[in-house]
């Protein structure tokens, strides 16, 4: 009887002391480590700080990169910001902001945010018109500690460093992220987007949209633009931006979402991005493209992406097969006449008969415009 009156008492103080509303959120990367994952343990989950340190030392060999160290985590691991643009031209209109590796465990985050470096210092037409308009800021990997330590989600003092951004004070790692971003936004290119990156274990890529309740009516329609422009590019491949709809009644302040809506409001889209945490997880390649070219839509540096067939899929008289970097199209019998684009529209080759073979050496996301006894039809092809 005393006991429980202690507890009760103890409920009660304990339930003071948190008068403020607690904001329990849905976590969308799953709070624990898939089993696939503890087999890789030992190497950082597959990638590890090390790793991270001989790739700094390959982009920093490139024309595009400046690497700078914005500081250090609590057992003194330096952490990276990757600066990508074309320094010869000088007015940059946009800013795009990527930080990947909060969470240890989630390594999809790293080869998802190294395949968007590859893209970005890639000769590809589109990303010279990117590097010369934008500044892309990259922290590849935010918790070095917690990779090396083989924890699944927390820093060395075991904090998850991601809901920690209210904390009156916040962790070595988190302090590091506040003033950069801090002094970033002071510059003449503040940040314009801002990308957080993290994996699901429910094998799924998807953004975390943010409900009005706890934004603005115009930052909805921020983030439906962007994640459909994102999603255009790959409609199988990315879900609807109300997948996984979060701050469904206020918004919390833990985040680092919370801290750009809180600060900047509408001055930065703030989205996190989960890839797929699971054995099957794969196309980290096409799922950077996709992001990239995405935010080149969001800011119209490229043009809108259509598509459209006007066969039903049972009546499509054509069979188009792709193996490597081989795509065949068999008319069945019938005169196919094609023309094969990039995503930015930019035409590859064109070829007409009743049995068409291209060789495409890029790996991406192409468009085919196929032409059949006079009716016209767009396919979205993917080379791997
Ligand atoms: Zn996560």
């Amino acid at each position: 009887m005393v006991k429980s009156i202690m507890l009760i008492l103890f409920l009660l103080s304990a339930s003071i002391a948190v008068a403020q509303p607690t904001i329990v959120e849905e976590d969308p990367c799953g709070a624990y480590i898939p089993d696939f994952m503890n087999s890789l343990l030992k190497a950082g989950y597959g990638y590890s700080y090390a790793d991270l340190q001989n790739d700094i030392d390959t982009w920093q060999k490139d024309e595009f990169v400046k690497i700078d160290s914005i500081g250090a985590s609590v057992q003194n691991r330096t952490i990276y910001m990757l600066s990508i643009t074309d320094s010869k031209t000088n007015e940059k209109e946009f800013r795009i902001w990527i930080h990947a590796r909060t969470h240890p465990n989630e390594v999809q985050s790293t080869f998802v945010t190294n395949e968007i470096i590859e893209y970005l210092l890639s000769d590809d037409e589109y990303i010279t018109t990117l590097r010369e308009k934008c500044i892309i800021n990259i922290v590849p990997m935010i918790n070095p500690d917690g990779v090396e330590l083989g924890y699944g989600r927390e820093n060395a003092n075991q904090v998850n460093i991601e809901s920690n951004w209210s904390s009156a004070s916040p962790e070595i790692e988190v302090q590091v992220l506040k003033r950069v971003l801090d002094s970033l936004m002071k510059t003449s290119t503040p940040i314009d987007i801002a990308l957080n990156m993290h994996s699901a274990s429910n094998c799924k890529r998807y953004f975390v949209y943010h409900a009005e309740a706890g934004t603005s009516a115009k930052y909805v329609d921020m983030q439906k633009k962007f994640i459909n422009h994102v999603k255009s590019e790959w409609t199988n491949g990315i879900e609807d931006w109300n997948y996984f709809v979060s701050w469904t009644s206020t918004t919390p302040t833990q985040y680092p979402e919370s801290w750009f809506w809180l600060n900047h409001a509408e001055k930065v889209l703030a989205l996190t991005y989960e890839d797929m945490n699971c054995a099957e997880a794969k196309d980290f390649d096409m799922t950077a493209q996709v992001i990239v070219n995405g935010i080149g839509r969001y800011f119209e540096l490229l043009p809108p992406y259509i598509i459209s067939s006007n066969f039903e899929k049972t009546e499509i008289p054509y069979k188009i097969t792709t193996n490597g970097s081989l795509l065949t199209i068999n008319g069945n019998g019938k005169v196919v006449s094609t023309e094969l684009y990039t995503t930015q529209g930019i035409r590859v080759d064109s070829k007409k008969g009743e049995y068409l073979e291209f060789t495409i050496n890029r790996k991406g996301l192409y468009i085919l415009n196929i032409n059949v006894e006079n009716s016209a039809s767009q396919v979205k092809i993917i080379i791997r």
